[in-house]
């Protein structure tokens, strides 16, 4: 998916200043943004008060939303670099190409992980066939620097460890736990795992001592270390835990991010992860004369337009908060 806010602001992010290094629960609001016409999604990172949780730098949670008889999502092709994206559904099919000629229906419990590299363009559409209902997550991972301008990938894998512990459903979609690993390229230390909990679940997830995490409920109600968690939140649980306490009165559905706090000063700004005002303009120009990106090919439609820079400094600076 696009960042489609017309009138992106620069943000800084990364670095330790600001992390939870002991257990802490701060729960963050996230915010309603319009994708499109129609669609609103639930930004909660970047978020006012967190930037980042380990290398996750961009969660949007979309639905669920009847699209029966609507065209549901429309993104059209638009550029990504120095990231990856997750895209994870719950609910629906999304269609997606890029230009290095990929094409796949994602579907839920299957992974669409594009690693953007030094540049990648994609469109991302609810198929002209599909489901009734849309629901999912579409994450961004910022790359180290050393890893930043890979060659661009994608990778689909339509099987992914799960782990099933009386009630609890823990589908690993990045990173490992509790020794079950996602086929998923990563390229820092970092998890995000799909938690179903069956009404009734209470369960411990076993998390690493030096990774900070964050909660979302995606549907439900989840009980995260004793706070309530309804969708729309960012609960920040920091680093120090060896394990979660979750529990699910109802059935819901919850994802769990975290990794190593990243120690990398990122330069985030519409669809483009960076390291400096001056480079995320080079990498707008470039989209905008259609150099670097490439062309997606099957898309019927215009591109989207870059939105306009705002005014410099734009050099990384700051704290998460
Ligand atoms: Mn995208």
């Amino acid at each position: 998916m696009s960042n489609l806010d017309v009138t992106p602001q620069l943000t800084t992010c990364g670095g330790r200043a600001g992390i939870g290094a002991e257990p802490v629960r701060e729960l963050l609001a996230g915010r309603e943004v319009k994708l499109g016409e129609s669609t609103a999604v639930r930004r909660l990172l970047p978020n006012l008060k967190r930037r980042m949780v380990g290398a996750w730098c961009f969660v949007d949670h979309y639905g669920p939303d009847n699209i029966a008889s609507q065209p549901g999502m429309q993104v059209p092709p638009h550029p990504h670099t120095g990231l990856q994206t997750v895209s994870w559904l719950l609910d629906g099919q999304v269609l997606h190409r890029d230009s290095l000629g990929s094409e796949h229906v994602l579907r839920p419990g299957q992974l669409g992980l594009m690693t953007a590299g030094r540049a990648i363009a994609h469109s991302e559409q609810s198929p002209q066939d599909h489901a009734a209902t849309l629901h999912g997550a579409q994450l961004w991972v910022a790359l180290p620097d050393g890893s930043r301008a890979v060659d661009p990938h994608f990778e689909y894998h339509a099987e992914l460890p799960v782990l099933d512990d009386g009630g609890v459903r823990a589908t690993v979609i990045m990173g490992e736990l509790a020794g079950a690993r996602s086929p998923g390229k990563t390229y820092s230390p970092l998890v995000g795992v799909d938690v179903a909990l069956a009404a009734g679940a209470d369960s411990r997830l076993p998390l690493e001592r030096d990774f900070e995490y964050a909660v979302l409920t995606a549907e439900g109600v989840v009980e995260v270390d004793g706070v309530e968690l309804a969708p729309g939140s960012l609960l920040y649980l920091g680093c120090g835990r060896s394990a979660l306490h979750v529990r699910a009165s109802t059935s819901s559905r919850m994802l769990l991010l975290g990794g190593e706090p990243f120690e990398e000063k990122i330069v985030m700004w519409w669809n483009f992860v960076a390291r400096t005002g001056e480079e995320v303009e080079r990498f707008r120009d470039s989209w905008m004369t259609g150099d670097d990106f490439g062309t997606v090919r099957g898309y019927v439609g215009d591109p989207l337009a870059a939105p306009p820079m705002p005014p410099i400094p734009l050099v990384p600076r700051g704290r998460e908060r």
